[in-house]
């Protein structure tokens, strides 16, 4: 009468990656919404790779859309200096 030896049989299986014991049919959705591979962890513009989607967001902001702005400022105004001072509260 070990009721682990029973659900242990066929209806539960291990993550392979994280080790966490689930059953079998919720396995897929675990492998889907944890280990997924789909989800976009590799930077478009710069190919570099991240460990989660939340540090690639990071990073796209702050390398990427700010450097973005830079350059948008600098295509309106004709160099850096004086986009700077455009930016500048008036004091
Ligand atoms: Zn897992
Ligand atoms: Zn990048």
């Amino acid at each position: 009468m070990n009721e682990f030896n029973v659900v242990s049989e066929n209806k539960w299986s291990r993550c392979k990656i994280c080790r966490l014991v689930i059953t079998a049919s919720n396995l897929w959705r675990h492998m889907r919404t944890q280990h997924s591979r789909l989800e976009p962890k590799r930077c478009e513009q710069c190919n570099k790779q991240f460990k989660n989607k939340y540090s690639l967001r990071e990073h796209v902001r702050i390398t990427h859309e700010l450097k973005q702005q830079r350059d948008d400022i600098g295509r309106l105004l004709p160099n850096e200096e004086s986009a700077i001072e455009a930016l500048a509260p008036c004091t």
